[in-house]
């Protein structure tokens, strides 16, 4: 799987020429609050017509453009681009069967995570409903190919593995876990102990299930070198819907209003009330 992100950018490429990929494109705003760095970004175009979100009947991940398949991801998952990408190199892992994107991640999922992050090291994500900013359905976790895409960064790289951390600069809840050097060389390994990490920190969160129904929000971010998980509460703050990137410092909003008025009521004060 070495050359996943190569097949992604022929894959890439191609959608693009063919006119199938849709990107969304944005003015891009660094902006630092208390010496904590975010990424701020406002629409500034999309394609007019386009509908990226559940305003289409069918099964975006069942009935998928097939110029957008990238590769398999394990026996379970599809690798497709993401058809209307804010970031570069933003890929999705769908089941290849339907499946509830409120269910419990499990192994399998893991493991087509893993197999996306042994390739090379990369962002995973997953909304695990509306509420955690989901606008799609059908399970899909995402992956971004370029770790600019982690604008909090500098509070990662300082961490010690393999120890759960409560760093004091994230206002908002959250279970955070730096991971064991090469897990990743082994994806089989990764799943299971990510997996478990999953579960345990489910639990410590309050985040309940029965079964495979998973009753509360959250979203879960991960990468080479750590794994957290944040409960939700609410969509939005604001009036701006937020999904797992916002934990990592990403926050994509509407229009200059909206901007003013996030940064106004202070950006890690707006994560912690979600
Ligand atoms: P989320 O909004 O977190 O549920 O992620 C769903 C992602 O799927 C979004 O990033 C959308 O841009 C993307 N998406 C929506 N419709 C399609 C489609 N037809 N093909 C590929 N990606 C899609």
């Amino acid at each position: 799987m070495k050359d996943l992100w190569l097949k992604a950018d022929q894959v890439i490429e191609r959608a693009r020429a063919s006119g199938v990929l849709e990107p969304i494109t944005t003015d891009v705003q660094w902006y630092s609050e208390q010496g904590i760095p975010f990424c701020l970004r406002t629409i500034s175009h999309r394609k007019p017509g386009s509908k990226p979100d559940a305003e289409i009947d069918e099964d975006p991940f069942v009935h998928f453009d097939p110029t957008l398949l990238v590769t398999e991801l394990g026996e379970k998952h599809h690798c497709l681009l993401n058809k209307y990408p804010v970031l570069d190199r933003h890929l999705l892992i769908v089941t290849r069967e339907y499946e509830p994107q409120t269910y419990l991640l499990n192994r399998r999922d893991f493991y087509a995570a893993a197999c996306g992050l042994k390739a090379r090291d990369a962002l995973v994500f997953y909304n695990s409903g509306s509420i955690a900013g989901a606008s799609q359905s059908h399970k899909h976790l995402q992956l971004v190919g370029d770790l600019d895409a982690i604008p909090f960064s500098p509070l990662f790289d300082l961490l010690q593995s393999v120890a759960v951390h409560q760093l004091a600069q994230l206002s908002f809840e959250h279970r955070l876990i730096a991971l064991p050097e090469q897990l990743f060389t082994e994806p089989n390994e990764a799943a299971q102990l990510l997996e478990r990490y999953y579960l345990q920190f489910s639990d410590e969160l309050n985040i309940r299930h029965v079964g495979e129904v998973v009753q509360d929000s959250y979203n879960l971010l991960l990468t080479r070198q750590w794994m957290m998980l944040i409960p939700r509460r609410q969509e939005t703050v604001l009036g701006v819907s937020i999904n797992a990137l916002g934990f990592v410092g990403n926050l994509l909003v509407r229009n200059a209003e909206q901007l003013d008025n996030l940064k106004h009521y202070g950006l890690m004060r707006a994560l912690k009330n979600l």
